[in-house]
């Protein structure tokens, strides 16, 4: 192995920027936990005036921000709706349940696009005495699992009036609702207006070390912070982070559009060797969820990637991903388009 690793297992994986370990090493800093530290306050005003919400939550991590935004809006006992896919219901290791005290039932969408009359005809507010109540409504911008599908912004209108309309909320598990934007052009305020509660990744692909932030009212957020603090997440002088989340904020967001654009190039190399590992047209964002005919060839697929020096992620039997982020440039992207196609085409055969 002569060139760098190309770690394509997650865009959680980027290391801080030059300029953005200079904006942590100028943070002004205090204890969060007294609500002194002028970063985190900084960092939490921008965000929540950025979604148009009166105001939001820098969390250590996005299933933080998930557990505390649905509990939020859904009483102990009864459910929130999310696809069989979503985030909060298979990667978050039980904690709506374990410590929001809710249960989720859940509704199948290829590729994790949501619609929001299949989302809505589930839902049962006021259920009496015999079954569960919904609350909630939950919806994941981009999908992950779903191999970051880009949500349809009129099925996201339209589940908001049904939602109303029924007395439900709607929280937004949008840790790369980022990459969303840029494919859509919708603005952060518009996202805003689709949901009660919103959680976003600072970590993901915009390249902070840690942190997210949840966006709500100032009633649920006040709750919220209770909650952070009872579950362990108060921390002190947090504006290390919160800088360079802000710095995220104002650099690394429109460049996205290049993560995407390496993520369509490799899935169209790919998809030249055979059109049912990936489809490349279905690659809207930096996430390239290829998918392989047996165990064996994905495991074959990741072997031979690891021996070339790229690393990529199982997420299932048969289901590879390959994520593209802040610290692949077009050289290492370039690579992998390169090199990935013989790779592929020796799995296919074991
Ligand atoms: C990464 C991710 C989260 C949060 O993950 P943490 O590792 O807890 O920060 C939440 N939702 C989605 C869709 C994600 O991809």
């Amino acid at each position: 192995m002569s060139a760098a690793v190309v770690d394509l297992r997650s865009d959680t994986l980027t290391g801080p920027t030059p300029g953005m370990l200079e904006a942590i090493a100028a943070a002004e800093v205090g204890d969060d936990v007294y609500g002194e530290d002028p970063e985190v306050n900084a960092l939490e005003a921008e965000v929540a005036a950025l979604f148009g919400h009166e105001a939001a939550l820098f969390c250590p991590t996005g299933s933080m921000a998930n557990v505390l935004g649905v509990r939020a809006v859904v009483p102990a006992g009864q459910e929130v709706l999310c696809d069989s896919m979503a985030h909060i219901v298979r990667a978050e290791l039980g904690s709506h349940a374990v410590v929001g005290q809710v249960t989720t039932r859940t509704w199948q969408a290829a590729r994790g696009a949501f619609e929001a009359d299949v989302a809505l005809a589930m839902a049962v507010p006021d259920a009496g005495p015999y079954f569960v109540s919904t609350a909630a409504i939950a919806i994941e911008d981009t999908h992950n699992f779903g191999g970051g599908t880009v949500q349809s912004v009129d099925e996201l209108r339209r589940l908001r009036a049904g939602a109303q309309a029924l007395g439900l909320s709607v929280h937004l598990d949008g840790a790369r609702l980022w990459n969303a934007h840029v494919v859509t052009g919708v603005s952060f305020q518009e996202y805003g207006s689709f949901a009660d509660t919103i959680s976003v990744c600072l970590s993901k692909g915009l390249g902070a070390p840690v942190g997210s932030v949840l966006v709500s009212s100032a009633e649920r957020i006040a709750e919220a912070r209770i909650w952070r603090k009872r579950l362990g997440g108060g921390m002190r002088q947090a504006g290390i982070l919160a800088a360079a989340g802000r710095y995220a904020l104002k650099h690394h967001i429109e460049r996205l559009a290049e993560d995407h654009a390496h993520a369509h190039a490799i899935a169209t190399a790919l998809a030249g060797v055979d059109s049912s590992i990936i489809e490349p047209e279905l690659v809207q964002t930096n996430i390239v969820a290829t998918t392989w005919p047996s165990a064996t060839a994905a495991q074959a697929f990741i072997a031979g990637c690891t021996a070339e020096g790229i690393r990529v992620g199982a997420v299932g039997s048969r289901v590879v991903r390959l994520v593209t982020h802040l610290d692949i440039d077009e050289a290492a992207a370039g690579r992998a388009a390169d090199v990935l196609p013989g790779i592929a085409k020796q799995a296919l055969t074991a």
